[in-house]
């Protein structure tokens, strides 16, 4: 159990152990060109929570999500995954991209981008079966989509197309799942199936880390917060690191009255 926040970069770490943790990273840092966007940043994930990054634009959120992923060659640190390298353990990991990055203009029938999340189990060259089809339909339906299984991909609107890339995640059975921003821009419906269905999945013991924007839902949905501004902020509880002190210190200027009103509400 973590039971302390830690606040600063250099702060001793979470009562999870290294090895027990879906995903513990030290000292990493990443740049695209001169000026790091993370910067020596550790974060110990506990096994079977729900955990929200949080931080402004540009805080490097997404960047840290796919430098763990190995998508980004860092300049220097480690990620392990539940006490391994990343490489060895990829196939534990699903990811669901912020959905602005991927671009379906080409034709993909809804069920073909679910059974994308099974090639480790069908194999490159392997030949899709009906148990295959069987498993992406009930992912489908998970989310709320089966009726759509035939659909085109770039059909869809954007909300629906977020639940079929959770559906695709779904597939993959993964124990880690690593979600940037899977809130943006959908209704409140899906937002509703979505956060159901991530909840499930921590009921059956897996690990959630989300990048999260709307704070005043961090507490109703997630176990523990990950804020960053570049380097960490703070890491632990929403009840010890979700606080005012923190979020002054992850957003400092950028955090307007409005969002200042809405989580006093949100923090009590
Ligand atoms: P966040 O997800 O928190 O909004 P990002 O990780 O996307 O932040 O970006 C962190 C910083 O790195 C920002 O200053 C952003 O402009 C910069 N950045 C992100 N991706 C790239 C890229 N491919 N090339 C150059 N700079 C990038
Ligand atoms: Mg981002």
């Amino acid at each position: 159990m973590l039971e302390l926040a830690t606040i600063g970069g250099t702060a001793p770490q979470t009562g999870t152990a290294l090895a027990d943790s879906p995903l513990a990273i030290r000292g990493l840092t990443v740049s695209y060109g001169e000026k790091p966007a993370v910067f020596s940043v550790d974060m110990t994930v506990e096994p079977g929570r729900m955990t929200a990054i949080i931080g402004p634009n540009g805080a490097g959120k997404s960047t840290l999500l796919k430098a763990a992923l190995g998508i980004i060659r860092p300049l220097s640190g480690q990620v392990q995954v539940f006490g391994q390298p990343m490489a060895a353990q990829r196939s534990r990991i699903a990811y669901v991209p912020q959905r602005a990055s991927v671009d379906w203009d080409f034709p993909t029938s809804v069920i073909d981008v679910v059974l994308m999340g099974l090639y480790r189990q069908v194999g490159l060259l392997g030949r899709i079966r009906g148990t295959h089809r069987a498993r992406a339909r009930a992912c489908l339906d998970r989310v709320g989509m089966g009726d759509f299984a035939n659909r085109q991909i770039g059909q869809l609107s954007g909300g629906q197309q977020q639940r079929v890339f959770l559906a695709r995640a779904l597939a993959q059975e993964a124990d880690l799942y690593l979600l940037d921003e899977p809130f943006a821009g959908v209704d409140a419906a899906t937002e509703k199936a979505i956060i159901a269905v991530l909840q499930s999945l921590r009921a059956e013991g897996r690990t959630v880390v989300a990048v999260h924007h709307d704070l005043a839902t961090v507490p109703d949905y997630f176990d523990n917060v990950f804020l960053i501004n570049t380097r960490r902020v703070a890491e632990g509880p929403v009840s010890t690191a979700f606080t005012a002190d923190t979020l002054q210190a992850a957003y400092g200027g950028r955090l307007a009255t409005a969002q200042v009103d809405q989580l006093s509400r949100a923090l009590v």
